[in-house]
């Protein structure tokens, strides 16, 4: 499966998706059709799915003019069926959805909002993650609880090391710099933000990342990692309550 970038807004990405063996293509959060249709046109391609992680503008306003001009299927939650207008398929977590070839398992990760997806493409071993899961970082709680977040987030973490992670927005390099003042002492960590800086001082994407590299750096997937519990002074605390500390903080971080 071909996944394709398409920056929209200040720090947006929009993903088409084509499965090679049936031709399909798809989009992944389309906040804006602009640059989906541009993206396609050049390409010559048209569009049969569009997937919709959750209800907030940015990842869903250019949805129904694709759908209406591709004749698209519209893909979303189940629970966000009364704020998705279009919605063809409605899905719940563990549902399995078909696009060309490839199969996607759905998550529910509520959260950030109540009604919030993620879709696990399964033999690409590829994630979209919406504004759950970021690069380093974790979506603002919006609608949930940090016991909700938590728990979504650990059924991300429990993905496979080489899972590609694509997000909704292009934050890992100020995610790190909060990242390094809750996780000092990690090497994995440091490395990551070297080659972060150096993508991003290239104006490329740090995007996707892996399952695996988050696992090692990102502070929202180690609140239960002793390194990360000292180091903000609650060793031993239960994981949801250092989570929610971490949430905190990330909140009223200046970086
Ligand atoms: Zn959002």
């Amino acid at each position: 499966m071909e996944v394709i970038l398409v920056p929209a807004f200040a720090d947006n990405y929009i993903y088409v998706l084509r499965d090679a063996a049936s031709g399909k293509v798809g989009v992944v959060d389309p906040g804006d059709a602009a640059p989906v249709q541009a993206e396609l046109e050049r390409r010559g391609w048209s569009l049969t799915h569009i997937f919709l992680t959750h209800h907030h503008d940015d990842h869903i306003g250019g949805a129904a003019a694709l759908k209406d001009r591709y004749r698209a299927s519209v893909v979303g939650a189940r629970a966000d069926a009364h704020r998705i207008p279009g919605l063809d398929v409605a899905l719940g977590d563990g549902a399995r959805t078909v696009f060309g070839e490839q199969t996607a398992r759905v998550f529910a990760v509520p959260g950030h909002t109540s009604g919030h997806i993620a879709f696990w493409f399964e033999a690409a071993e590829t994630l979209f993650s919406g504004d759950t899961l970021f690069s380093l970082g974790c979506g603002r709680l919006f609608e949930g609880t940090p016991a909700q977040m938590w728990e979504s987030l650990q059924s991300l973490r429990a993905l496979t090391d080489q899972t590609r992670v694509y997000c909704g927005h292009e934050y890992t390099q100020s995610n790190g710099r909060f990242a390094l003042t809750v996780d000092p002492a990690n090497d994995a960590l440091h490395q990551r933000m070297e080659e972060v800086a150096g993508l991003r001082a290239r104006n490329q994407p740090t995007i996707p990342t892996t399952i695996g590299m988050e696992r090692r750096t990102n502070p929202f997937l180690r609140a239960d990692d002793p390194g990360v519990q000292s180091a903000i002074g609650m060793a031993g605390a239960p994981a949801v309550e250092v989570f929610a500390e971490l949430r905190r903080r990330k909140d009223h971080f200046r970086g």
